[in-house]
């Protein structure tokens, strides 16, 4: 039977006092819808603290969307922290939604969000807390449909057996697809397995139960998927894609928390899409085309997305802000409409370029604090190799700009491990900075304070990029590689910071394993493994106790490179973007040849707008 649906929150609320930051479990935030009429009722869950998934712009496009269809209601919860998780297991308290404190088990509808891969712990402690049947074959009739999506739903297999259903593309249109399909499919008395054979006749709706996984002698060991025979289901999901964006409410986003949460801002994604062609870049690969809003649209909604929210600062939100043909409209129109008032105007990427420089001046305050660029890669070679449009010119002359500009400070972002990289590569990361400290100290005087922090994460290959079948560096390599770079910066103006190798290693292997890497996930979380993403949580010796549980070597997974004509584990989804193309992009990065975006020049044939019939969206000239 349903759990039935009724207001909890003075099961809660006694325990508001006895935990850290209780203001992340109070509902009725400025903005916050409350309960539609009708008799849908959905639940988006953000799998970590509220504070983290609290300015997600995806979960709130989607928690917009369906709230403004009639007969859907949809409401939203994030997993609490471990403190309050303790306290609710004693009492034996479910997980709630935060609008109406209903039982996330009483819903129709529960859509989990997928942003990277260390949240899958989280994933399962978030259904478990919930009480919902973690295994979605396992589910009874009445139980939620449990729907995942999001950027790392690409490679879902490691969790798959959990959902019943995984979005892939563009969400906004396909959820309140599958949402009247669940609805209409009960409201007619169908069973849950014929409502799943119906979900997965939706552009971009894959549901794993319908599907086998093989291993045969075309496959990496961790096999392919097929459809059942008889499911119906297709051999290969395409993802869903809206074709113009300005067809979409540009305003996802009045929300004002009651706490600070990490992007404590007002967002509006004034593109989507990025036709770079970074080799490595997943986000790059499954979101194009690239499609643009107008000028003429996201003033307003800038406007009165910030008269209904109050907010006092403006994101203009995409995987390349700068890159927008009008970007130079908006932000001098928003800026010339918004300084009086104190409004700030924040872009969150900056191009490698004296146009990037000079957005970012545009924008930024006079308090100048720093500025943030991606080279990627310390040598020519190996920027060619991933395809990073960039030269050393082209930092030492953003950097001059920028430090002309009133900048003292650069943070600069890497990667190690990249395909093809020798330590020359790596020598080449602090000598850049050092050049870049140098221009510092010509335009601002020898003694002038200027720095430059160097951060340095390791290279994981991501599925549905032209890297998706290369191999992570080792661990002990990681550790040489880290050494021989910090011994070979000399300024002390120079920081390098890395991100920690274990981490990376266990998102290195969960991109890579297909679906039986649920057996490594569910013995981590029997371990108590959960918010891996934080460091003070992450327990690597329980994830390497949980791979010896299951039989497997984490660093021989992650380190494994894959055959370039092997089926993969992922093969049965696709966001547009050939294999074909992927495998000739590998093919030019092994020879160092660079491939230009297409949105600026002639089509590259990645696949997408044919396989998917759109097109690129450029509203002005890019050129
Ligand atoms: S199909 Fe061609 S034009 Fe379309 S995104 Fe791919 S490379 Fe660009």
């Amino acid at each position: 039977m349903r759990t039935p649906r009724k207001d909890c929150f003075h099961r809660i609320e006694p325990l508001l006092g006895k935990v850290e930051k209780p203001s992340r479990y109070l509902n009725h935030e400025w903005g916050a819808w409350e309960e539609q009429e009708g008799p849908f009722h959905a639940c988006l869950i953000y799998p970590d603290v509220y504070e983290v998934g609290q300015p997600n712009l995806g979960l709130s496009i989607l928690y917009e969307e369906l709230n403004e269809q009639e007969g859907f209601s949809c409401e939203r919860a994030y997993l609490p922290w471990v403190d309050m998780i303790g306290l609710m297991r004693e009492r034996n308290i479910p997980l709630l939604s935060l609008e109406t404190s209903s039982p996330v088990a009483s819903f129709d509808l529960v859509g989990i969000t997928l942003a990277h891969e260390l949240v899958c712990t989280n994933v399962v402690e978030t259904l478990d807390l919930a009480g919902i049947t973690l295994l979605a074959e396992e589910r009874d009739e009445d139980e939620p449909f449990v729907v995942a999506g999001g950027p790392s739903a690409w490679n879902c297999e490691p969790l798959a057996p959990m959902f019943d259903a995984v979005q892939l593309g563009d969400g906004e249109r396909s959820l309140v697809a599958m949402s009247r399909c669940i609805r209409d499919g009960r409201a007619k008395g169908l069973s849950r397995s014929q409502i799943l054979e119906r979900l997965a006749g939706l552009a971009g709706v894959y549901v794993p139960s319908l599907y086998d996984v093989v291993v045969d002698k075309t496959s990496t060991r961790w096999g392919y998927a097929v459809p059942k025979k008889g499911s119906g289901a297709p051999e290969v999901v395409l993802k869903h894609c809206v074709p113009d964006l300005s067809s979409t409410n540009p305003v996802a986003q009045h929300i004002v928390p009651y706490m600070g949460v990490v992007q404590d801002r007002f967002a509006v994604e004034v593109l989507r899409g990025c036709a770079r062609g970074c080799r490595f870049c997943q986000a790059g690969m499954t979101y194009r085309p690239v499609r643009e809003r107008p000028a003429s649209q996201v003033i307003p909604a800038v406007e009165e997305g910030l008269e209904a929210s109050g907010f006092d600062e403006c994101s203009l939100t995409s995987l390349s802000t700068t890159d927008h043909s009008e970007c130079e409209l908006i932000v001098r129109t928003l800026k010339g409409k918004l300084s009086e008032r104190g409004v700030r105007v924040s872009i969150p990427s900056q191009r490698l370029d004296s146009f990037g420089v000079e957005m970012a001046s545009l924008v930024g305050s006079s308090r100048k604090t720093g500025l943030t660029f991606a080279p990627e890669a310390g040598s020519q070679r190996l920027r060619d190799v991933i395809n990073k449009n960039v030269t050393e010119d082209d930092l030492m002359r953003a950097a001059r700009n920028a430090f002309r500009n009133g900048y003292r400070r650069m943070k600069l972002y890497f990667m190690m491990g990249l395909p093809t990289e020798q330590d020359e590569d790596l020598l080449g990361i602090p000598r850049l900075a050092e050049q870049v400290i140098k221009v510092g100290r010509e335009e601002l005087g020898p003694r002038a304070k200027v720095s430059v922090s160097l951060s340095v994460a390791v290279f994981v290959p991501k599925c549905h990029t032209p890297f998706q079948w290369a191999g992570q560096l080792p661990l002990a390599e990681v550790q040489r590689r880290q050494q021989l770079m910090l011994h070979a910066a000399s300024d002390r103006a120079l920081r390098i910071t890395y991100h920690g190798s274990w981490p990376s290693l266990i998102e290195g292997v969960l991109s890579k394993m297909g679906r039986s890497g649920f057996d490594l996930v569910l013995a981590a979380w029997k371990r108590g493994c959960r918010f891996d993403a934080w460091a003070d949580q992450f327990d690597f010796p329980a994830w390497q106790e949980a791979a010896a549980e299951v039989g497997i070597d984490l660093e021989d997974v992650a380190c494994e490179q894959f055959d370039l004509q092997a089926r993969l584990p992922w093969d049965h989804t696709s966001p547009g973007v050939s294999k074909g193309y992927l495998q000739r992009e590998w093919r030019r990065a092994m020879q160092a040849e660079v491939t230009h975006d297409c949105t600026m020049d002639t089509c590259t044939g990645c696949g997408v707008c044919p396989n998917l019939g759109v097109a690129n969206v450029v509203v002005g000239d890019r050129t």
